[in-house]
Parts: C-alpha cells; sequence; structure tokens
C-alpha cells in the first residue's frame, strides 16, 4: 500500500462533506457536537439517549403510521353531501384525473417514505440487539441519511394546515383519527431524527476488521455514508461500511447545472399557469400561485399568506439563485466568502423540501372538494410545474459538491 500509517491509534479523522477538510473526532462525550473547525459543520451528534431509545421511538411511529393509513383523515359535509378522505384519497384523485406525476409524488412523501424511514431505523437498531448478521443492517442503514430528508409527514402538515383554513371557509370540516396519528407520526419522526447518534450505529455495524487507525489526510478519502476515512487508492468500497468512494460527487457541475437551469425554465410556467381550479355553479375560477396567496391575504389570513409566499415564492427563487451563486463563484476558483457561500448550502440544503406545501394542500383540496355541479377542486398545469421545480432544486443541491468550492483554498491550515 502506498498510503502511510500514521501510528494514531484510537483517533480517527473525518473529512469535512461541506467543505473537505480534515479533523480529529474527539473523544465520546454525550450531548456535545463535534464540529468542523472550518466551517461549522455537525460532523457528530453525540446523542445523550442510548439507542434503545430511537428503536422505541420507531416502534412507536410505526404504529401511528398503520393509523394514519388505515384511518379516515377528514371529512367535509356541504350541499347536503359528505365526502370524507384518507390519506391515499388526494394522491389517488390526482392519478385518476391525470396528474399522475403529481400524485406520485404525493404518495412517495407521505405514505411509502415515512414508512420506509421507520423501518429502516426499527430494522437496523432490533437487528443490532438481536445480534443479527451485520452485513445486510448496513446495507439498509446506509438507505437512512438520503431518504430521510423525503419522508415529509412535518410538510404535509403545514399543507393540510392552509388547506384546512380554506375548507372552513366554505364548508362544515370534521377532523378524524388519521390527523392525530399523522401528527403523533410527525413527533416520533423529529424523535428519532433528534436521538438517533448515526456515529454510533455504524461504529456497531462496522466490518470487524475496521480499525480506525488514521491515514495521512493527503491521501485519504472520506465516506459520504458513514463518514470514516479510506484510503484514497486501491480503495473502491468503505472500509467500515461498503458504500462505494468517491473522493468528490461524480459530474457535479454538470448535473447541479442541468437540474438548476431545468428548475429555472420551469419556475416561470409554474408561476404563470393556473395551479388549481375550483368550478361552482358552472362558473371555474383558476389560481395561480400568487393569485392564491392574494386571497388568503383578502380575506385576512395574514399569517397563511406569509407562510404560503415564503414557501412557494421565496424558497424556489432562493434556492435558484443560491445555486446559481454556487456553481458560478465555485467554477470560477473564488476564494471569497467560502463560509458565508458554505451557510448558503446548508440553508438552502434545509429549507429545500418545505416548498411542496402547495402540493399538499392541492392534494387535500382535490381529494375533498368535489361535490358535483355545486364546488369542484381539480389540479391544474401550475401545480405539474411547480412539483417538478421543487422535486429539480432538490437534486440540484444534492448534485452539487460544496467541497468544490473549497477545493481552490489550498492555504496551508492553521
Ligand atoms: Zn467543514
Ligand atoms: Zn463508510
Amino acid at each position: 500500500m502506498s498510503h502511510s500509517t500514521q501510528a494514531l491509534s484510537g483517533v480517527e479523522w473525518r473529512e469535512c462533506p461541506h467543505c473537505g477538510l480534515f479533523s480529529q473526532l474527539p473523544q465520546h462525550q454525550p450531548g456535545l457536537v463535534a464540529e468542523c473547525p472550518r466551517c461549522g459543520y455537525a460532523l457528530w451528534h453525540m446523542r445523550r439517549a442510548h439507542l434503545q431509545f430511537p428503536l422505541a421511538c420507531a416502534l412507536a411511529g410505526a404504529l401511528f403510521y398503520i393509523f394514519a393509513l388505515l384511518a379516515p383523515f377528514i371529512e367535509v359535509t356541504a350541499f347536503g353531501r359528505f365526502a370524507m378522505a384518507r390519506l391515499e384519497t388526494g394522491p389517488v384523485q390526482l392519478i385518476n384525473a391525470g396528474w399522475g406525476s403529481v400524485g406520485a409524488l404525493v404518495f412517495a412523501v407521505t405514505m411509502i417514505l415515512p414508512g420506509i424511514k421507520l423501518g429502516i431505523v426499527a430494522a437496523t437498531l432490533l437487528g443490532l440487539e438481536m445480534k443479527f448478521p451485520r452485513r445486510p443492517l448496513r446495507a439498509l442503514f446506509r438507505w437512512y441519511a438520503p431518504l430521510s430528508p423525503w419522508a415529509m409527514i412535518d410538510v404535509y402538515l403545514l399543507g393540510f394546515m392552509v388547506a384546512y383554513t380554506r375548507l372552513t371557509g366554505m364548508f362544515s370540516v370534521h377532523l378524524d383519527t388519521a390527523l392525530y396519528a399523522l401528527i403523533c407520526l410527525m413527533i416520533a419522526l423529529a424523535s428519532v431524527d433528534a436521538s438517533l447518534d448515526q456515529e454510533m450505529v455504524w461504529r456497531r455495524l462496522g466490518k470487524r476488521n475496521y480499525t480506525p487507525t488514521s491515514l495521512d489526510p493527503d491521501k485519504a478519502v472520506g465516506c459520504k455514508t458513514c463518514g470514516s476515512i479510506n484510503p484514497a487508492e486501491n480503495q473502491r468500497f468503505c472500509r467500515r461500511c461498503d458504500a462505494p468512494l468517491q473522493p468528490r460527487k461524480p459530474a457535479s457541475f454538470s448535473r447541479a447545472w442541468a437540474f438548476t437551469i431545468a428548475a429555472a425554465c420551469l419556475y416561470i410556467p409554474a408561476n404563470i399557469y393556473p395551479f388549481m381550479n375550483l368550478t361552482s355553479l358552472a362558473q371555474t375560477q383558476s389560481y395561480t400561485i400568487m393569485g392564491g396567496i392574494v386571497e388568503l391575504a383578502d380575506v385576512g389570513l395574514w399569517p397563511l399568506a406569509l407562510l404560503v409566499f415564503f414557501a412557494s415564492i421565496t424558497i424556489p427563487l432562493l434556492k435558484l439563485a443560491g445555486m446559481a451563486y454556487m456553481l458560478v463563484s465555485a467554477q470560477r476558483g473564488s476564494k471569497r466568502l467560502l463560509n458565508g457561500r458554505t451557510v448558503t448550502y446548508r440553508i438552502i440544503d434545509f429549507i429545500g423540501r418545505w416548498s411542496m406545501i402547495d402540493i399538499f394542500m392541492v392534494s387535500i383540496l382535490v381529494a375533498l372538494v368535489h361535490f358535483g355541479r355545486f364546488a369542484n377542486v381539480s389540479a391544474n398545469t401550475g401545480s405539474l410545474c411547480f412539483a417538478a421545480v421543487v422535486v429539480l432544486t432538490i437534486f440540484a443541491v444534492n448534485a452539487f459538491d460544496p467541497r468544490l468550492m473549497w477545493d481552490h483554498n489550498k492555504e496551508p491550515e492553521a
């Protein structure tokens, strides 16, 4: 082997996934966060809770998840008729009405992925408790971090809040079991996120022959999945978790540009075309995103109008502008404001999923408001374009490797 193995046994190095700096992990001290000394990225959240706590949260969450899937969600009475929706009613209506991709997206992020996320945590932690073979558990737990943001129960509940305020203005609305189950499920998912120490899981899942001996950082590559560092040469898969190793995300600039440009192109029709139609007594009213916000403000619902404005107009624009800025500055090799640009990356990575509020609102309205000629809500082209903008900008952020911004900054570190 050509790399130099230093005699620093017991000391673990980490490559910061946001700036590429190699630094040493401290000893385990519950409650502390080990941050990257250069950009402040949290390399290790050392949770106080034992791994049994997130396991209990995941099992409780699974129970609420089943209730949320099976029980009725919301009921509406109007014009002497009654409409009831379960969680799947909205997506199914969207698919039947020809908006298959929007329906499939809502179906996946509200009904499939929360279950998968809980399943990964429960199966991995139970498997560890019961001393299952660790190889399949590693293959399973590798999916936890990338899939986690796609379980969007929290965003869905905000979308529900907006839909609920619109519905109560027109009909008599009754909330049902599944809503309370969804709130409990959201709390369970958040508790898993806040208590699961991923580094501790990887320490217990790692290959038996893995030793955290330190490598020369100049000849090492960090694993994007479990964080451990590996020799840069002759090593295609991580020594600890078997994930494929890549020094930088492949074709990062071109992929990130492609997603950003596609999203920017679709942002225009997303705002020009109507988002949804409300048909009442042979009169059809079309709402654009902005029209919906103005209507909320007109009836005095300012906080909601601001929330939707922020989620549907500001966040996508911020993401597009932020991506373009980071891509241009990284490609030009700029050394200015590196910390600020890394913070920009973290913000647009964090806020991206919250743009789904309007999509979820439409899916709930579509599920409930179909009272024949009296009142009917249907989705329209704008919602399809907007859903594509949200997904493409999330892909763009995922494709971009923020370490490329720092790669030009090769001055020796203190
Ligand atoms: Zn860093
Ligand atoms: Zn790894």
